[in-house]
């Protein structure tokens, strides 16, 4: 008996809690210092390293969708990002890695000012480093292949994890992300900074 009165009030706690968790979006506290394009007036560029050029596709479609989402969902941001070759040009730069992540973990963005590494709670970034760990990262389905570039695009434009909406990019596929591009609530975290 006592112990049923505790599970009950747990899930009273749960349901209670949920509203204000489930919806809108995390930030990593600070932002990239020349922004994400200011709707074309200032286009940022991302660059892809030749380690990572069989997941080209994967995130040129993924940087699609965080660019064109006016059409797609009705929601407009400054967003505006061209691939280059050029590697001095890009404020985000995509790599691919062996095993250089805690054991399982897909990917990981770091983020720099010059070659100097920044926190990005603490300070504003001049750009940010996105790598794949090749050996789990390639396993995936295209779907979360792409959802997961999309995650990390978001990480380097200053979006936290959104572990509790499974229906934001920024969750991890981990926590049950069920999407593979750019959301409203992502979308909406990038208009507050931007
Ligand atoms: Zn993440």
């Amino acid at each position: 008996m006592r112990k049923g009165r505790v599970v009950a009030f747990a899930l009273v706690f749960a349901l209670a809690m949920t509203p204000s968790a489930a919806f809108g979006y995390r930030l990593l506290g600070h932002r990239l210092k020349y922004g994400v394009g200011d709707c074309g007036a200032s286009t940022q560029y991302y660059y892809i390293d030749s380690s990572a050029w069989a997941f080209a596709p994967t995130c040129e479609s993924a940087m699609s969708d965080w660019v064109h989402t006016t059409s797609r969902l009705g929601i407009t941001t400054p967003i505006s990002y061209k691939r280059t070759t050029v590697k001095s040009s890009s404020r985000m730069d995509i790599y691919s890695k062996s095993y250089v992540f805690p054991s399982g973990v897909l990917a990981g963005t770091q983020f720099f000012n010059g070659s100097t590494l920044a926190d990005p709670s603490g300070t504003d970034w001049v750009w940010g480093k996105i790598a794949f760990d090749q050996p789990y990262y390639s396993q995936l389905s295209n779907f979360n292949m792409k959802g997961t570039a999309s995650h990390e695009m978001g990480h380097v434009m200053g979006l936290n994890e959104n572990n509790s909406n499974i229906y934001a990019v920024m969750c991890q596929l981990g926590c049950g992300r069920v999407v593979c591009n750019a959301q409203k609530d992502d979308l909406a975290g990038i208009n507050y900074l931007y």
